[in-house]
């Protein structure tokens, strides 16, 4: 067993509260959060926040709405599935499904095929719009596999995207998955991009949610990790680490304080600027991270899918518009709503114009990871250099750019701190993984 040490960790979303969960039984552990609750961009509506939209009223708080995070790919969430099952919290699969609305009325929706309420010539239609699109997955797939990983870490999904509603479709995917403004998806590095829109598209999927929010899980793992004695401060911003010679001296709105080492789990923007001495391959290696701003809505509005003539909307809807792209996420059915109740509640991002602002339940400003092949181009040698100055790293970024990659991210650092190891059964160990 290794001694045990005083470790401050800076950053309470998914990445933080996993690394904190798996140190706590073996380290003295201080987990520094900036915000005045944890999560990151895990935000339940009824959850960890109250809504502050005109339209609060519209949901039922005993039924949480997601604002953040909402859905996890089991066979490829190795490590999610794992923690999920040590915290005892519950997963049920959700059906999902995707269609693409553009604005001249084009659409392409082979989703809508299978649902039953939507009139038949809109399911023919589908049907028929949707079968072209086959062959151009068939050759993103083939290419996908057969392409050289060091020359797919030189490129931008630009040069991925095939032409017409395929490459749309993958630029906005783009945007459900990463909160990348879809202006911005063609810079995203192709080795993130293509690995996880090639399973998203070509592979079978077991998609689940977790019954009762996203929160329920950090509200467990917290829990456990306060038992072993770990300190939680919210509101709390660190604003500079410095090594000394006997360990790292944390600067908070709390003053200052000695730990013998930092585990940083920021967004990875923030990693730059809070190293107040960085030696030359830190200021190589974290130099070009970055984020931006975002925001999701979380709405009762269904006006904008009632033009389009949708009856019964797929799981996630994608509006493409000139240069601007977004996604409307319903939320029914990942949160426990009956799919074709009158009322319909979504999540959506990019596409404010399309919603009415009377039917706005909460809308959640996002700090998130800014995707480029410069960034990525240094992940790796940050995750083989972790623990250099007794800095280490985990996020989302340096995996998948979801929560498999904030989870793994995480054991990977607290294995090798002497924490706890998180337990992958056989049955998900063998399963399809996307990197991360
Ligand atoms: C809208 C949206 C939807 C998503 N949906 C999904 C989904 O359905 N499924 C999925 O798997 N993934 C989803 N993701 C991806 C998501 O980013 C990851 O799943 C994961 O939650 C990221 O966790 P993280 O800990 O790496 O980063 P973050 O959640 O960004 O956490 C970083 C934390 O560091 C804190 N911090 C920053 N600076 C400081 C400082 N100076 N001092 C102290 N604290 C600081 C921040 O306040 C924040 O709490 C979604 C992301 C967004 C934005």
């Amino acid at each position: 067993m290794s001694p045990r040490r005083d470790i401050a960790i800076v950053g309470g979303g998914a990445a933080g509260i996993a690394a904190c969960y798996l140190l706590a039984p073996a380290h003295r552990v201080t987990l520094y959060e900036r915000a005045p609750i944890l999560g990151g961009h895990i935000r339940t509506v009824g959850g960890n926040v109250a809504p502050n939209g005109p339209a609060a009223s519209a949901f039922d708080p005993a039924r949480p709405l997601e604002a953040g995070v909402v859905e996890f790919e089991r066979s490829s969430f190795v490590c999610f599935t794992a923690l999920m099952a040590e915290l005892d919290v519950e997963l049920r699969p959700v059906r999902l499904s995707t269609s693409l609305y553009r604005p001249d009325g084009a659409w392409h929706a082979p989703g809508l095929v299978r649902r039953a309420r939507q009139p038949w010539p809109w399911r023919l239609r589908a049907l028929a719009a949707g079968l072209p699109l086959v062959p151009a997955r068939l050759r993103f797939d083939r290419r996908a596999r057969a392409v050289d990983p060091a020359e797919l870490r030189l490129q931008p999904m630009a040069d991925w995207l095939p032409a017409g509603p395929l490459g749309d479709w993958i630029r906005a995917l783009m945007t459900y998955a990463w909160s990348v403004p879809y202006a911005e998806t063609r810079a995203v590095p192709a080795a993130l991009g293509v690995p996880v829109q090639r399973h998203f598209l070509c592979d079978p999927l077991d998609w689940v949610r977790i019954v009762g929010g996203v929160s329920t899980w950090i509200d467990r793992a917290i829990e456990r990790a306060r038992g072993h004695g770990a300190q939680i401060r919210c509101a709390t911003p660190v604003d500079a680490i410095r090594r000394t010679g006997d360990g790292i001296t944390i600067e908070s709105a709390d003053g200052i304080a000695r730990h013998d080492a930092v585990v940083l789990a920021t967004s990875p923007g923030q990693i730059p600027r809070l190293l107040a001495d960085p030696d030359g391959d830190e200021v190589r290696r974290f130099g070009a991270l970055g984020d931006h701003e975002t925001h999701t809505t979380v709405h009762a509005d269904r006006g904008f899918l009632d033009a389009r003539g949708v009856v019964e909307p797929t799981a996630f809807d994608l509006f493409v518009e000139g240069g601007r792209g977004g996604y409307n996420a319903l939320l029914n059915d990942v949160c426990g709503y009956d799919r074709r109740a009158e009322t319909r509640f979504g999540l959506s991002l990019g596409i404010d114009h399309l919603i009415d602002p009377a039917r706005v339940i909460h809308r959640q400003p996002h700090i998130a990871p800014r995707y480029t092949v410069d960034a990525l181009a240094h992940r790796d040698g940050i995750i083989a250099h972790n623990g250099h100055r007794q800095t280490w790293v985990a996020g989302a970024w340096l995996g998948d750019g979801l929560h498999e990659g904030a989870i793994s991210s995480a054991a990977r650092v607290a294995a090798a701190l002497g924490g706890r190891r998180l337990t992958i059964s056989r049955a998900t160990r063998s399963s399809p993984r996307a990197p991360g």
